[in-house]
């Protein structure tokens, strides 16, 4: 069979979904190929904008085009890691080379694709795009390789592993051109996105007759099912990276990517697409994740261990403080007492800790309680201080707009934010949107999905005006242009983000 990655996503990191469904088909003696699709397409896409004879309209795109080969070089090497600026310069200068390579009505990035009229959320839109892989940009690319893989492999099942919006035209566009071309073949579709379109009650299957299985959760033991392999005793299977170009990601070396669990142990926070979902907690042992996570390391020598889980557990934090991976590593982790500890900190620092993503959402303790959140305002704080002081950069998530906010709320966030602009290296900020299956959605929507039938998101009229227009100009004309929070959002890695920010970590602090 053949499992694919498909376009378009942050070509840093190999897909961590693909090794773990890679792992249980070897583990199972099942033949297989693994194709990284995104990231052969950003190859394929710099290779063409390299060789295009198009005279550039300003001065901007000819350099970004002329510079494609050194500004891909430069994203592999530390140095420019050591210099915010320059990375700056190098990351929108490829990404500016690879959005003047479409037409066409799409409009790419280094992290994302759209199209002007399609959209991933509407069903007949993914339909259309199945039914036209031809109207594609990456087309070319994907009809050879595709074609070869199934022919030459003899492949009789393609899986797709789809986790974000920006993959979903480019994953029907393939599998379209899979069905026309080989009627027989099965086609499965899983991952994240396919997960929470599947877990909205009101979900019809529209893609029959185009994908055969469509997989919600965890998908190895459910390929293994589908491929005929049943009773199998293995319910957690160690991933395999040895299929994937590990040396060819936009990163100064290997990351290893890793969850340690699914789902995740607080799960009560009201707008959390997790909860909605109902995904049930699954932790693997805490000794099984620290064996896997050193063999992994041994194996494959990465630069960088990057712990997926939506909350990492205290459990796994004590045993990494206790047992250094003795490579850099980072993941979210909840706020909590345990963060308030120095010397615990110092611990987690000395095992390689070089950032932490804290979901803190709200400066304002009644915001925090009415979403159950679960954070005590000033354990936040304190924490933060902690963190400063053994050496971890916090990466802050705030989340804006949400039905218990009004300004006067915004405004303690911006004042917390100004309190702690020496302990925040990173910020996220997000407007809120309202899951369509969430515990909210009832008291609030209005009835109308944002865009089409596979929307996880629903209209809301907020309580007291606080609507997302009014959360934007907030953002823009106020939170944003405050000192504090300018100068934190200078050091966020453009495109990449939390991605790529533990690399400035690890420098910054080494
Ligand atoms: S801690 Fe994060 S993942 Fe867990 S319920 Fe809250 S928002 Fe969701």
């Amino acid at each position: 069979m053949i499992l694919i990655h498909p376009p378009v996503a942050k070509p840093c990191e190999p897909p961590a979904g693909l090794a773990g469904l890679s792992g249980a088909l070897k583990q199972n003696n099942v033949k297989h190929e693994v194709l990284d699709a995104n990231l052969e397409t950003l190859l394929y896409v710099m290779d063409r904008s390299q060789s295009q004879t198009f005279i550039p309209p300003d001065k901007w795109t000819a350099r970004a085009l002329r510079n494609i080969s050194k500004n891909h070089a430069s994203m592999k090497d530390w140095r420019i890691y050591h210099s915010i600026d320059r990375y700056k310069r190098a990351v929108i200068d490829l990404n500016h080379a690879v959005e003047m390579s479409v037409d066409n009505g799409f409009t790419l990035s280094l992290a994302d694709l759209h199209h002007h009229e399609l959209s991933p959320l509407r069903s007949n839109d993914l339909i259309m795009a199945a039914e036209h892989p031809l109207q594609n940009p990456f087309y070319p690319y994907f009809r050879e390789r595709l074609l070869e893989l199934v022919q030459k492999r003899g492949s009789t099942v393609v899986g797709f592993s789809l986790n974000f919006l920006s993959q979903a035209l480019c994953t029907f566009a393939m599998a379209g051109l899979l069905r026309k071309e080989f009627p027989h073949l099965t086609i499965i579709l899983g991952g994240g996105l396919v997960t929470s379109w599947m877990r909205n009650l009101n979900w019809k299957n529209p893609f029959s007759g185009l994908v055969d299985h469509l997989v919600a959760g965890p998908g190895e033991n459910q390929l293994l099912s589908i491929l005929g392999i049943n009773n199998v005793q293995e319910e957690n299977f160690t991933p395999d990276y040895s299929s994937l170009p590990l040396n060819d990601y936009l990163s100064p070396g290997f990351i290893l990517p890793y969850s340690a669990s699914s789902g995740c142990y607080w799960n009560k926070c009201s707008f959390c697409p997790e909860r909605a979902e109902d995904n049930p907690y699954i932790p693997l042992p805490v000794e099984k994740v620290a064996n896997e996570l050193n063999a992994l390391i041994a194996k494959t020598s990465p630069v960088m261990v990057h712990l997926l889980d939506n909350s990492v557990n205290e459990k796994l934090l004590k045993r990494l403080a206790g047992n250094p991976l003795n490579v850099p590593w980072y993941g979210f982790a909840r706020i909590s007492e345990l963060l308030m500890d120095i010397d615990f900190c110092m611990a987690l620092r000395k095992s390689g800790c070089v950032m932490l993503k804290l979901g803190l959402e709200s400066g304002d303790q009644r915001v925090l309680d009415q979403m159950q959140k679960g954070i005590n305002i000033e354990t936040a704080s304190l924490a933060l201080k902690t963190l400063r002081r053994a050496g971890i950069a916090a990466y802050v998530y705030l989340l804006f707009g949400t039905p218990a906010e009004t300004l006067r709320e915004a405004r303690k966030t911006l004042e917390f934010v100004i309190d702690h602009k020496d302990e925040i290296s990173f910020l996220n900020l997000a407007v809120f949107n309202m899951p369509v299956c969430g515990p909210e959605a009832g008291k609030f929507e209005t009835g109308s999905f944002y865009e089409g039938d596979l929307s996880l998101y629903t209209d809301f009229s907020h309580p007291n005006g606080w609507d997302r227009k009014n959360v934007r100009r907030f953002l823009d004309n106020e939170f944003k242009r405050n000192k504090a929070v300018s100068e934190i959002l200078k050091n966020d890695p453009p495109i990449f983000t939390s991605n790529h920010a533990p690399f400035f970590a690890v420098n910054h602090r080494s």
